[in-house]
């Protein structure tokens, strides 16, 4: 790395070798493999992580487990107190971490500091909640009873997450679930590990400062065996998993067998339909940031325009104008609109979709291809692509993450949003229009069927406020704001009679 990265992993803590397994600020040795993280901006090695074995996942998950014991007596509002105070101690590393995740995953720098901004905001979002975990209270059906709920902490969370967040995802969990009460250990992505060491090292201080047990909050870097061992744990009650919709069927399957619970964040395959009411000094940059920004790799990025026939020709020649401005290159310049994918094997999964859409009958508007040439050395850079496609293509249907659009015409609304529903994934989906009906019809029951349908914004990124998360192959789960956190928790139902008898429910007689 530069000299200017070598101080940033100095100020973050990392060293040229990192063990890849703490609890809180105790580092474990490991008998693990010794990984080496490139970066995709430049293709330069970064630094080792040598990943957890058996061992490390053993003291981690035993750690907790007496952490737990110990974190769920701690007032509510005083967990809040703690994550308040690591709230404050990411904004002291907000540039040193936002430049390492920019610099390790190949997102923009603007991009890795706003991961860093969501990790604040969601720990704001925490300290508030600290102090709402309602429950309701019910009237009970018997005299002199009185019946009401409340929400208990589960235990250990398991949080494995995915390379194109490599730190906000953990922060949307753990902040959560510290305030409910839960310990939490962390399974990063492989491909991106020194970003979650850093964050281990931004938070252990804090937890030791205010003599919380440190098993609080555990790390273990991994590859996807440690992943299958969290997700067969009975130990482990909840499991958040982020990633692929292969890796979902996989962690749901193993955490239904044992009735864990599980949060699955997936894969999306987002649509925007672009009605003849579009406003497009909206529609288009709203399009063209959704489908190349983060170089087409986020869960919510743009894969599909559905355009009505009326202003389709119209559309393709202003997408392929804005996409002829595009400058690819080094994330962390500020000028350059498209970094790098994570890695080659990204590029190549990146090539074998332009093959597949050739052979389906896609026709370019803006033929993919793979750089080479200065500034382009680390070979994980590709030229956005614009194809036109029939919407039941196979490859249409499936989620190549990559910044590849796909054009598709429609004539009526219905026939758009018929389309629009007709994939597998059911994570983000837009609407640009000006026209109240269109909109309105688009967010009913008979429209989107995402989790997340948006009016003149595109598909990609979503604020913390909102419960995060998609329907069908995306997974069912929710994160972030709203009423997520009682996936955290557990509800129970309590009954107090305050009278002499015995009454029972349903007026049902029993006597000796
Ligand atoms: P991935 O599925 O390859 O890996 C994600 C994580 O799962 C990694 O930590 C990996 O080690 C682990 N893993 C893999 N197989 C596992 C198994 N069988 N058991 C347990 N753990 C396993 O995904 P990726 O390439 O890192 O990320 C890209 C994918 O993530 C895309 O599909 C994207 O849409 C999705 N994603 C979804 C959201 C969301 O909130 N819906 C957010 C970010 C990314």
């Amino acid at each position: 790395p530069s000299s200017d990265m070598t101080k940033i992993l100095k100020n973050l803590g990392v060293e040229a070798s990192n063990p890849g397994a703490a609890i809180g600020s105790k580092w474990l040795p490991t008998k693990g493999e010794v990984i080496t993280s490139f970066s995709p901006v430049d293709g330069k090695a970064i630094a080792e992580v040598r990943l957890a074995d058996a061992d490390a996942y053993e003291k981690v998950v035993r750690a907790a487990q007496e952490a737990f014991l110990e974190w769920r007596l701690v007032p509510a509002p005083q967990r809040g107190e703690i994550v308040r105070q690591i709230g404050l101690e990411l904004r002291k590393h907000k540039d040193d971490l936002g430049t390492l995740v920019s610099y390790e995953m190949g997102k923009s720098l603007q991009e890795g500091l706003g991961e860093v901004q969501e990790m604040i905001d969601i720990c704001d979002f925490a300290v508030g909640l600290s102090r709402q975990l309602y429950g309701l209270t019910m009237h009970s059906e018997r005299p002199l009873h009185r019946m009401y709920e409340q929400w208990h902490p589960l235990g250990i969370v398991g949080i494995i997450s995915a390379f194109n967040f490599p730190v906000a995802v953990w922060a949307w969990n753990s902040a959560l679930a510290w305030v409910c009460g839960d310990v939490c250990i962390w399974k990063p992505s492989e491909k991106v590990p020194l970003s979650a060491i850093a964050c281990q090292k931004i938070v252990q201080g804090i937890f030791e400062k205010n003599g919380v047990h440190p098993g609080v909050c555990g790390l273990i870097v991994g590859d996807a065996e440690i992943g299958k061992k969290m997700a067969n744990d009975t130990r482990v009650p909840l499991v958040s998993a982020t990633g692929s919709t292969r890796m979902g069927k996989a962690v749901g399957e193993a955490v239904g067998r044992r009735l864990g619970k599980s949060i699955l964040e997936l894969g999306g395959n987002n649509a925007i339909i672009i009605t003849e009411n579009a406003d497009l000094n909206i529609a288009i940059p709203g399009a063209v940031f959704g489908a190349v920004g983060t170089a087409g790799q986020r869960c919510t990025s743009t894969r599909r325009l559905i355009i009505h026939e009326s202003i389709y020709e119209d559309l393709k020649q202003r997408l392929q104008s804005a996409y002829g401005q595009l400058r690819i290159g080094s994330p962390l310049d500020q000028n350059n609109h498209v970094g790098p994918l994570i890695d080659k094997d990204a590029v190549q999964m990146y090539e074998s979709a332009l093959t597949k859409i050739a052979a389906e009958g896609g026709k370019a508007v803006i033929a993919g291809e793979v750089l080479s040439g200065p500034g382009y050395e680390s070979g994980c850079y590709v030229k956005p692509a614009i194809y036109e496609v029939k919407n039941d293509y196979e490859i249409v249907c499936h989620e190549t993450f990559a910044p590849i659009l796909y054009l598709i015409k429609y004539s009526t609304l219905e026939e758009a949003i018929a389309m629009q529903n007709a994939v597998p994934q059911g994570l983000s989906s837009a609407i640009m229009t000006t026209n109240m009906r269109e909109s309105e019809l688009f967010l009913s029951q008979a429209g989107s069927d995402c989790g997340i349908a948006n009016v003149n914004i595109g598909t990609s990124g979503a604020e913390i406020g909102g419960a995060f998360g998609g329907e069908k192959e995306t997974g069912g789960g929710r994160e972030s704001g709203s009423d997520a956190w009682k996936a955290y928790m557990r509800r129970q139902t309590n009954t107090i009679n305050y009278s002499t008898q015995l009454p029972l429910a349903q007026g049902i007689k029993f006597e000796l």
